[in-house]
């Protein structure tokens, strides 16, 4: 694996290549759910490249960015075990060299603004600007994303749509731990009493299913799920069940149901977001 700090160098050597660039942006402390979209790009015929850069612009808590994990050693490691072929891991200058504004600005809609968007201010607007020089530097043909962070997926497609960006964008499904718990960077900060709580998230995910299926009403539905993560000493900032498209809260009388090109259109997602002691995590599952 060719590892590039510089633009430049990589840019030269990604000018060489014939095959496919399949990208995979990630902000280090690798686990298994990062591997598997190095793993789909290869499955996939591309030339795989996976960055690491933790994105100070998209941390509204400076306390969240101070204590990010930081393995570098060890992701590379674990890169070269998925035969991922290069890993570019540029300084903050090189992402935004100085006096240069790359800020993106576009009107997501709501997308930016219910769940994570309320909670967490001025994130989305950080990512959509990593994403989008990431873009500009890698110019792959093919983005990997995971489903983990399904909001941010949705808003990267809107900024792909608005700013008609020349690459398809592909979401791998949730790696997860045998108990359920979905793998993050940020699962090594859990103390172990918060570990061994965490996988009532997901349980709480796949009860809403059921729930969902068995017609319970909402309003109802998100209640009680506030009310499991709580009782396992978890502290839910929002559980919601959104259109896996709009990411318009489902509201009790139904929600207006449509296909479209995504093939997300008329699916309902239910998205969560808890503290687990300190440690913020978020999940979700497709209902339907
Ligand atoms: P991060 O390093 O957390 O910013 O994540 C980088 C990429 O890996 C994003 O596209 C995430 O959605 C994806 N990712 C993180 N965790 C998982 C997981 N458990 N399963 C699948 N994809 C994931």
């Amino acid at each position: 694996m060719l590892i590039f700090k510089k633009v430049a160098d990589l840019r030269q050597w990604l000018d060489s290549q014939s095959l496919p660039i399949g990208f995979a942006p990630t902000m280090g402390a690798l686990h298994e759910g990062h591997l598997e979209l190095i793993r789909m790009a290869k499955r996939e015929g591309c030339v795989a490249v996976a960055s690491i850069f933790v994105n100070p612009t998209q941390f509204n808590d400076p306390k969240d960015l101070e204590k990010y994990p930081r393995t570098p050693e060890k992701d590379a490691a674990l890169l070269i075990s998925a035969a991922c072929d290069v890993l570019f891991i540029p300084s903050v200058e090189e992402v935004y060299p100085p006096g240069v504004n790359l800020t993106i600005d576009l009107d997501f809609k709501q997308l930016d603004k219910v769940m994570e968007g309320e909670f967490r201010p001025g994130h989305f607007k950080g990512m959509a600007t990593v994403v989008n020089r990431l873009l500009d530097i890698v110019k792959p043909q093919r983005l990997y994303m995971g489903q983990k962070d399904y909001q941010q997926l949705s808003i990267v497609r809107d900024m792909i749509r608005q700013l008609a960006l020349p690459v398809e964008l592909v979401m791998c499904p949730t790696v997860r731990e045998p108990d359920g718990l979905a793998m993050s960077s940020r699962n090594v900060r859990l103390s172990p009493a918060m570990r061994s709580a965490a996988p009532v998230i997901h349980q709480t995910l796949l009860w809403a299913k059921t729930a969902l299926e068995q017609n319970r009403p909402v309003s109802e539905i998100q209640e009680t799920a506030m009310g499991k993560l709580t009782e396992a000493g978890l502290r839910p900032e929002y559980f919601e069940l959104v259109d896996g498209v709009t990411l318009e809260p489902i509201r009790p009388q139904g929600a207006i149901l449509f296909m479209d090109e995504t093939g997300m259109g008329g699916s309902i997602v239910a998205c969560t977001a808890v503290f687990a002691g300190e440690v913020r995590l978020i999940d979700n599952l497709m209902l339907t």
